[in-house]
């Protein structure tokens, strides 16, 4: 799952016991969604740009952290342990190795007469580490004295991108060259969220007499459902649908790479889950949704 929430979220703890049982390691694991992107927002037909970099595991400081002090007193195999038991319990293989950071800038154009922009947010794990060893020449065996507490951050390799679009730009209005645009019916009927488990993406869409509309930077991506009921029920409950890779943002692509030409995405309707009650997992439906057609919408002509 990469659903987008705000705010920082408390994902579990773990504790596990080493040195015999003499010595205590607790582990609390946070998650929260930074936006790590240097965007510019493009207008009416004009280039913008989008630049990501891309890092999986710690940083090289927090590297030499785990290194040295954390293996001073707690040795390898400990942290082996750590992390095995945090798979055991989460399911994901912990990443505290640094990584090389690339950078790539992509090149995007508005609409005409919108504006565009898009936002790139990065899931990061916080690990709230304490060790504690148990007190001597004491009869109680419950007794434990803290040794020292860190703070590792794992930057995942799960992303979200936000296209924040305007389809009329109000700049627009006063441009006499702009006037007499022909206007596509507006996107109003709400966001939708397309979560391929490592990326996801979140877009307004409007609902057409057969399915629904999508629109993604210069694209406008049309779906129809061949069961229509079962279709508006499975935008609120998920639905999956098969999206060969062009139609996701680039720089999607870039930082969490799919693995085949197409990828499957669970798609419903977006509430941040901080706002709304928490979505409940239901049935999702397959096979009711087909992609339509991809129509690439004119820039702004040359004047
Ligand atoms: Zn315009």
């Amino acid at each position: 799952m990469a659903v987008y929430f705000s705010g920082r979220k408390k994902i579990g703890e773990v504790s596990v016991t080493l040195d015999s049982g003499r010595m205590r390691i607790d582990c609390a694991i946070y998650e929260k969604w930074i936006d790590i992107d240097s965007s510019t927002t493009a207008r009416c037909g004009s280039p913008g740009i989008c630049q990501v970099a891309r890092t999986e595991g710690v940083s090289e400081k927090t590297s030499q952290t785990v290194e040295q002090s954390i293996s001073a007193s707690l040795g390898l195999d400990d942290i082996l342990k750590l992390k095995a038991t945090i798979k055991e319990v989460f399911g994901y293989e912990v990443n505290w190795s640094h990584s090389i950071t690339t950078t790539k800038t992509f090149n995007f154009e508005a609409p005409m007469c919108g504006r565009y922009s898009l936002v790139i947010y990065q899931l990061l794990r916080e690990y709230e580490l304490t060790c504690s060893r148990q007190r001597f020449w004491t009869l109680r065996h419950d007794v434990w004295d803290k040794k020292w507490s860190r703070t590792i951050v794992e930057y995942t390799n799960t992303h979200d991108a936000l296209p924040d679009v305007e389809e009329f730009d109000e700049i627009c209005k006063s441009r006499p060259d702009c006037r007499d645009k022909a206007t596509m019916p507006p996107f109003h009927d709400g966001i939708l969220c397309f979560d391929m488990g490592k990326a996801s993406f979140r877009v307004p869409y409007r609902l057409t007499s057969d399915g629904f509309d999508v629109q993604i930077l210069k694209r406008v991506i049309s779906f129809t459902f061949t069961d229509y009921p079962a279709g508006i029920r499975g935008l609120e409950q998920g639905l999956t649908i098969s999206l060969p890779i062009q139609v996701m943002p680039e720089p999607l692509v870039f930082l969490s790479p799919p693995q085949n030409q197409e990828v499957e995405a669970k798609v419903f309707r977006y509430m941040d889950p901080d706002e709304d009650q928490a979505r409940i997992p239901m049935d999702v439906l397959t096979g009711v949704t087909t992609l339509k057609g991809i129509l690439t919408l004119a820039g702004q002509e040359t004047r």
